[in-house]
C-alpha cells in the first residue's frame, strides 16, 4: 500500500512516498504524489517542493504486481503525473537515494532539478523486458546527459552510479548521504525560489553527430542473435530526440506501444516473472526456519568443487576444501586461485580482495576438520561407491543439523541421503559448469529432505545471487534429463544427413548461445560416453545413436584433445569443420545403409526444441517441477535457451500446443532412429486438445 507524507519546512513542502519493497509506481502511489502536488501548489506559503522516496530509496520503477491489471493503466497514468510534475508553477526538485529506475527515473527526469546520494543508480532498463521507456525517458535523458551517454544506458539497460553523472545537468548536486536537506537547501536558495522552474523539455538538443552515433550502435546490434527489436527501436527514439519534444515524443510511444505486443518482450517478461516465481516453493514459507549459514565445506576439488568453493568464497563464507589425497587438495587449491588470478588479471577483482578471499580457505584432508560446518557440498567422481564413501565419512563427522549436499548430475539423491543415519539433512544441489559463473542452481528435494533443509538451501542460493530451481528426484533432473533427447536428436539429424555445423548453426540462429555439437566438444565425449554405457546397462530398452561413441573411439574427445566433431587450429573459440570427422559421419552412415538427405534449418530447430518440450511436459506431469515456468528458467540461466523466446515451454506455448503435436506425430512417421521417441507427453495431447498453454492463465 502507498504512504504518503507532507511536511513544510519554512517553505518548502517535502513529500515523501512509500511503496515497499521498491516503492513501485503503482496507482495508489501515483495518485498520493499527485494529491501531495496539489496541495503543495495550493498552499500559499510553500514556494518549492521536495520530493523523495522514503526508505533509502527513490523509485524501482513501475509496480510489477499491476502489470496487466486495470490499475497500470488508472488515472493519473505516469504520463499525466510527469505532466503534473513538469508544468507546476512551483520548481519540484527530486531527492534522489538508492534506486531510480525505469518508471521512476523518468519521473524524476519530469522534475525541475535533481539532487542524488552518491549511492545511488540511476538507469532505464526497459529493454530488459523487450521494452524502451514509455514515458519520455528516450527524450528528456539525451537532453541532460548528451546522446552518447543516453544511447549506452537506454540500448544497455545498465544502471550508472550517480557519481558518474555528477558532471552532467541530469543532477544539481550529488551528495555523502541523506539528499533531502541538500534537496531543501536548493528549494530554499536564490536562484530557485520563486523563479520560473527550468523544464527537461525546453532544453535544445542539437548535437549534429547524433545520426553518426545512433548509426554506429545500430552497426553493433547487427550481430545479436537473435535479432531484437527493442534496442533498436531504443535508437530509433533517442534519434528522435533530435525532432520538436512532441514529435519525439509521439514516436518514443508508438514504439513502447508496438513493442508491448512484440513476441520478444512476452517471451523476456516471462523470463523475469518466472524467475521470481520460481523463489516460491511448495511447502516453504518465510516461517519456515531455515539453518544457519556461517561455515561451508566442498568435498572434491575438482573443475565444479573449485568452482563451488569459489562461489561460496564470493559470499564471504569461509570455506573449508578437502580431497582425497594431498597432491589433488593441491591442485584443487591452485585450481581455486587461479580462477581468482584470472579475475585479477583482467581487472574483475584487486590483488587485496583476492587475497582477503583465499584467507578464508582451509585446504584440509580430514573429515574431522568439518565438525562445526552448517553446509557441506559434496563434488567428488561421479560413482555412486564414491559418493557412498563420503557420505559416511560425513555423517560420522559433521554436527547434527548441518545440510549435506551432493552436486551429482545423474546420481539417485534418495539412495545418496539412505547412506546416512538423516536423509532429511540431505538434499542435491546442483551446480552448473563454470559453478562460480553460471546462474542457475537445481536444488534437487529427496523423498526425505526437510522442509527446513529446502529452505537452507534457497537462502544459500540467494547469498550466492543464484536462481534457485526447485527439482523432484529422477535422472538427470529437469535441465540435463531434457538434454538428453535434445542431443540424442542432435546425432540423429547428422546420422540423416546434417553436418554438425549445419546444426549448430541453426539452432544458433534461433539464438542458443552455442548449438550441442561446439558444446560437447567443450564438456568432452568422454563425460557423456560414460553416462551412455550407464544408461545401456540399466535401462532396459534404451536406444541412442552410437555415431558419438564411434567419435570417442577415435581420441577426439574434445577441445581437450585438440578436436572432436570440430578442428580447433586458433583455439576454443575458433571451431572449423574437421575432414576427420566428415570421414566419420560418412562411414556411419554407409554402416547404417542411410542415404544422406537434405535437411533445413527449421527441421533441425523443430526437433531439438519440441525434443525439450516433450520431455519438459513428462517432468511437469511427474511434478519433478512445480510449474512450466521452472523448466523455462532451467534452461535460460543453464542452458543458453534464447532468453526473448521465455524458455522451452513458453515457446511451445506461443507456437501453439496443437501445432507442436502435429509435428511431433509428423517426427515419428521418420522411420529412421527412434520414432517411440516422439510418443507425445500426455499432458501435452490433453493441452493441446483443450487449446492451453502450459502456464496457467
Ligand atoms: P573432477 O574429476 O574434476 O573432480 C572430482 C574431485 O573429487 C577430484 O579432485 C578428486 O580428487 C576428488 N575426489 C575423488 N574421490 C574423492 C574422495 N573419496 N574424497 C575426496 N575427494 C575425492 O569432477 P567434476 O567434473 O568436478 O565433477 C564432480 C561432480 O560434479 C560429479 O558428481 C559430477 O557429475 C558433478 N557435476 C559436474 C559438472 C561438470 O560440468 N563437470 C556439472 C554439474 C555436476
Amino acid at each position: 500500500m502507498a504512504d504518503i507524507t507532507f511536511r513544510i519546512e519554512r517553505t518548502t513542502a517535502v513529500i515523501t512516498f512509500a511503496n515497499p519493497p521498491i516503492n513501485g509506481l503503482s496507482h495508489a502511489a501515483r495518485a498520493g504524489i499527485a494529491a501531495a502536488l496539489e496541495r503543495a501548489l495550493g498552499d500559499g506559503g510553500v514556494r518549492g517542493i521536495v520530493l523523495t522516496g522514503a526508505g533509502g530509496l527513490w523509485s524501482g520503477g513501475a509496480d510489477i504486481r499491476e502489470f496487466g491489471t486495470p490499475a497500470s493503466s488508472a488515472a493519473p497514468t505516469l504520463h499525466q503525473l510527469i505532466e503534473q510534475v513538469e508544468t507546476s508553477p512551483k520548481p519540484v526538485i527530486a531527492a534522489i537515494a538508492g534506486l531510480c529506475l525505469g518508471g521512476g527515473l523518468e519521473l524524476a527526469l519530469s522534475t525541475h532539478y535533481r539532487v542524488a546520494s552518491a549511492t545511488a543508480t540511476l538507469g532505464l532498463p526497459e529493454v530488459k523486458l523487450g521494452l524502451i521507456p514509455g514515458a519520455g525517458g528516450t527524450q528528456r535523458l539525451p537532453r541532460l546527459v548528451g546522446a552518447e551517454r543516453a544511447l549506452d544506458m537506454i540500448v544497455s539497460g545498465e544502471p550508472v552510479a550517480a557519481p558518474a553523472l555528477a558532471a552532467t545537468p541530469l543532477l544539481a548536486a550529488v551528495v555523502d548521504g541523506d539528499p533531502v536537506a541538500a534537496a531543501t537547501e536548493l528549494a530554499e536558495s536564490a536562484g530557485v525560489a520563486g523563479r520560473r522552474p527550468p523544464r527537461v523539455r525546453d532544453l535544445p538538443f542539437d548535437d549534429p553527430r547524433l545520426a553518426e552515433r545512433c548509426q554506429a550502435v545500430r552497426a553493433r546490434l547487427q550481430s545479436d542473435r537473435p535479432p531484437l527489436p527493442a534496442p533498436r527501436r531504443a535508437v530509433e527514439a533517442i534519434e528522435a530526440a533530435g525532432l520538436p519534444f512532441d514529435r519525439g515524443l509521439a514516436i518514443e510511444r508508438q514504439a513502447f506501444v508496438e513493442l508491448m505486443a512484440s513476441p520478444e518482450s512476452r517471451g523476456l517478461r516471462h523470463a523475469f516473472f518466472a524467475e521470481r516465481a520460481a523463489a516460491k516453493v511448495e511447502g516453504i514459507t518465510p516461517a519456515t526456519p531455515s539453518r544457519p549459514l556461517d561455515e561451508a565445506a566442498v568435498i572434491g576439488a575438482g573443475t565444479m568443487g573449485a568452482g563451488i568453493a569459489v562461489a561460496l568464497l564470493d559470499a564471504g563464507l569461509p570455506v573449508w576444501v578437502l580431497d582425497a589425497d594431498q597432491a589433488a587438495l593441491d591442485r584443487g587449491r591452485q585450481r581455486i586461485a587461479g580462477i581468482y588470478d584470472s579475475q585479477v588479471r583482467r581487472g574483475k577483482l584487486t590483488a587485496e580482495e583476492r587475497d582477503r578471499r583465499l584467507a578464508r580457505l582451509r585446504p584440509t584432508l580430514s573429515f574431522d576438520s568439518l565438525a562445526h560446518a552448517d553446509v557441506v557440498i559434496e563434488a567428488v567422481f561421479e560413482s555412486m561407491e564414491v559418493k557412498r564413501e563420503v557420505f559416511l565419512a560425513l555423517d560420522r563427522a559433521v554436527k547434527p543439523g548441518a545440510v549435506l549436499a551432493t552436486n551429482t548430475s545423474t546420481l539417485d539423491v534418495d539412495a545418496i541421503a539412505a547412506v546416512t543415519r538423516r536423509p532429511s539433512d540431505v538434499l542435491g544441489l546442483h551446480f552448473f559448469s563454470p559453478a562460480n559463473v553460471m546462474r542457475l542452481l537445481e536444488v534437487v528435494r529427496g523423498r526425505a529432505t526437510a522442509p527446513g533443509v529446502v529452505a537452507t538451501a534457497l537462502k544459500l542460493g540467494k547469498a550466492l545471487r543464484k536462481v534457485t530451481v526447485v527439482a523432484g528426484v529422477c535422472d538427470g533432473f529437469i535441465g540435463n534429463r531434457m538434454l538428453e533427447g535434445y542431443t540424442k536428436q542432435a546425432w540423429y539429424l547428422v546420422e540423416e544427413g546434417a553436418e554438425p555445423e549445419q546444426v549448430d548453426r541453426a539452432i544458433e540462429a534461433f539464438g542458443f548461445a552455442m548449438g550441442p555439437f561446439r558444446v560437447g566438444d567443450l564438456v568432452g565425449h568422454d563425460v557423456s560416453l560414460a553416462i551412455r554405457r550407464h544408461r545401456r546397462a540399466t535401462r532396459p530398452g534404451y536406444v541412442n545413436s552410437t555415431l558419438p561413441d564411434k567419435l570417442c573411439a577415435t581420441g577426439r574427445l574434445g577441445q581437450k584433445t585438440g578436436g572432436g566433431w570440430y578442428d580447433y587450429p586458433e583455439g576454443p573459440r575458433q571451431p572449423i569443420p574437421s575432414p576427420a570427422a566428415t570421414e566419420l559421419i560418412a562411414r556411419h552412415r554407409a554402416e547404417l545403409g542411410i542415404v544422406p538427405r537434405e535437411i533445413g534449418e527449421a527441421e533441425i530447430v523443430d526437433r531439438l526444441v519440441y525434443a525439450l518440450v516433450n520431455e519438459g511436459a513428462r517432468i511437469l506431469e511427474e511434478g519433478i517441477a512445480a510449474r512450466a515456468g521452472d523448466i523455462d528458467v532451467v534452461y535460460l540461466t543453464g542452458y543458453g535457451f534464447p532468453r526473448a523466446r521465455g524458455g522451452p515451454m513458453f515457446y511451445a506455448g506461443e507456437v501453439g500446443l496443437r501445432q507442436v503435436l502435429e509435428r511431433l506425430r509428423e517426427f515419428a512417421t521418420n522411420r529412421h532412429g527412434d520414432p517411440a521417441f516422439w510418443t507425445p507427453a500426455p499432458l501435452l495431447e490433453r493441452l493441446a486438445a483443450e487449446g492451453h498453454r502450459f502456464e496457467p492463465g
